[in-house]
């Protein structure tokens, strides 16, 4: 009811402040441009990874939207932290677009770009900005839940792991639940007056790490995504893949060694689900365009105390590792045995009958010894990969403890967007939100098509829920993560307010 009155009252309001003259004038305006970032000397090439560009105008409030076939916005990969400031700086000068209306989004796909990279994203702007034409727009949602899985996996003894390669999976048996995934596809599309589709923007929460055999260089699921799109709408069409809350959630079979993995299979059903949604868009010429930018104090993680159990930890771990007669060479035929035949594991039956027969049970002896030893060999197999995690872990941790300590800081500053292109609504965060992050936020939206992007405007590694940060030093998203677990409620608090004034 009072969403309802409060976007009346919005509504008049824009409607007393501009004359008519001047909303006749307030068409949108688009273009679009995409330029190959690959580093084609960086080793072998799968396919191609490219910067995206999209500036959209109304006359009075210009705004280019950026996606970038790249791990991250500085910190990690080949972007590193002067290149947003130096993209913006250039485009302010040169295009007169404002710093806070350039929003650059990377997909997160691990390929590797160019390392003037910076000077190819304000060729792709300056591209785009030079092409503009009178457009209309349309909104629209898709669907897509075959391709991805929550990484995060729930133990019975209350502890979260996470399915990753840098990490040995717990036993079956330890593992009692999942999490959630999101497979809402957001979809903007923009098309020109005469009905050509110029760009599809759209929005989907997956990491784009599934990779290609060999391993040679690719934009991976999302670069694929992308180009089933662009050939299958106008000639022309730029498909802008921006991420979304995807920190916890990983390509399907991430870690399958029995078949080849491969991006293209998951990518073409994403670029799909995202056509069937864009072909039922009907576009207006709704003029709506609107960006706010704000930026967020937050709450710093002190890591010590955490470093210091999880050194105690490991510890306790290795003195666990107990002796065992066994090594690899004789426990893996032994594991062999003990499966195939479970009575008669170590020689023909008869002979076991043969010894019964004779009062003997010598076989049967060798048979208890063997397996208490092999129980042994596996419960320090099992330890060991729990070590695995925790080396891991305790190199994270430290890492973001040493950049506390240097920077000497106890709050870190985020920048937060709010952009509005017709009914197109999406909010920003640098960092790796957590998939729940976004469903919270697009459950409290005013706004019936609200996205939420995560990985723009730089990067400050995971930013899992607060509760997800009861489990720091066990999953990656807990342990590669910078903020304190007040963060989220700080955050979901200002994405709402933000929201609220598109
Ligand atoms: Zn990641």
């Amino acid at each position: 009811m009072f969403r309802h009155l409060a976007l009346c009252c919005l509504f008049s309001f824009t409607l007393t402040i501009y004359s008519a003259a001047e909303l006749r004038a307030a068409e949108l305006t688009a273009g679009v441009a995409k330029v190959d970032i690959t580093d084609m000397q960086a080793g072998p090439v799968n396919d191609r990874s490219y910067v995206r560009a999209l500036v959209i105008s109304d006359g009075t409030t210009t705004a280019a939207i950026v996606t970038v076939d790249a791990v991250a916005i500085g910190e990690i990969g080949r972007i590193d932290n002067e290149y947003l400031g130096k993209v913006r700086g250039e485009v302010e000068k040169t295009l007169g677009i404002s710093p806070a209306n350039v929003m650059i989004n990377a997909s997160h796909c691990h390929s590797v770009v160019r390392t003037d990279v910076d000077e190819l994203t304000v060729q792709a702007i300056s591209q785009a900005a030079a092409k503009m034409v009178p457009v209309q727009v349309g909104v629209g949602v898709g669907h897509e839940d075959r391709i991805m899985e929550n990484r995060r996996l729930q133990l019975a003894d209350g502890r979260q792991i996470d399915v990753r390669h840098a990490y040995s999976l717990p036993p079956d048996e330890a593992v009692a639940a999942v999490g959630p995934i999101d497979p809402q596809i957001g979809v903007l599309r923009v098309d020109t007056t005469e009905g050509d589709t110029l760009a599809i923007v759209y929005n989907f929460a997956c990491h784009p790490i599934q990779g290609v055999p060999g391993g040679a260089n690719t934009a991976d699921m999302t670069g694929y995504a992308s180009d089933v799109i662009e050939q299958n709408m106008s000639d022309g069409t730029v498909a802008l893949f921006v991420q979304g809350c995807a920190g916890d959630i990983n390509p399907i079979d991430y870690k399958d060694v029995d078949h080849p993995r491969h991006a293209q299979t998951l990518g073409n059903l994403l670029g799909l689900s995202t056509l069937q949604a864009a072909r039922k868009i009907e576009t207006s010429p709704d003029a709506t365009l609107r960006v706010v930018n704000e930026t967020l104090p937050l709450p710093r993680a002190d890591l010590a105390q955490r470093i210091i159990e999880m050194e105690a930890e490991r510890e306790k771990l290795v003195n666990s590792l107990t002796g065992t007669s066994l090594n690899l060479k004789t426990f893996l035929p032994l594991v062999v045995k003990y499966r195939l035949s479970e009575e008669f594991p170590s020689y023909y039956s008869h002979r076991y009958l043969h010894d019964k027969s004779l009062g003997r049970s010598d076989l049967r002896h060798l048979d208890i010894e063997n397996r208490k030893n092999m129980a042994r060999y596996i419960d320090n197999i099992h330890t060991m990969e729990q070590i695995t995690r925790v080396n891991t872990n305790i190199r994270l941790l430290r890492k973001h403890q040493a950049d506390l300590v240097d920077g000497g800081k106890r709050m870190i500053d985020v920048e937060l967007v709010g952009l509005r292109v017709g009914d197109f609504v999406l909010t920003t965060f640098p960092g790796e939100l957590t998939v729940q992050i976004g469903k919270n936020i697009k459950q409290a939206s005013p706004h019936e098509h609200t996205f939420v992007a995560g990985y723009t405007n730089g990067y400050i590694y995971y930013a899992p829920t607060a509760d997800q940060l009861r489990n720091v030093g066990n999953a990656q998203e807990d342990s590669d993560c910078v903020l304190a677990p007040a963060w989220q409620a700080i955050y979901e608090a200002k994405a709402a307010q933000i929201l609220s004034k598109l």
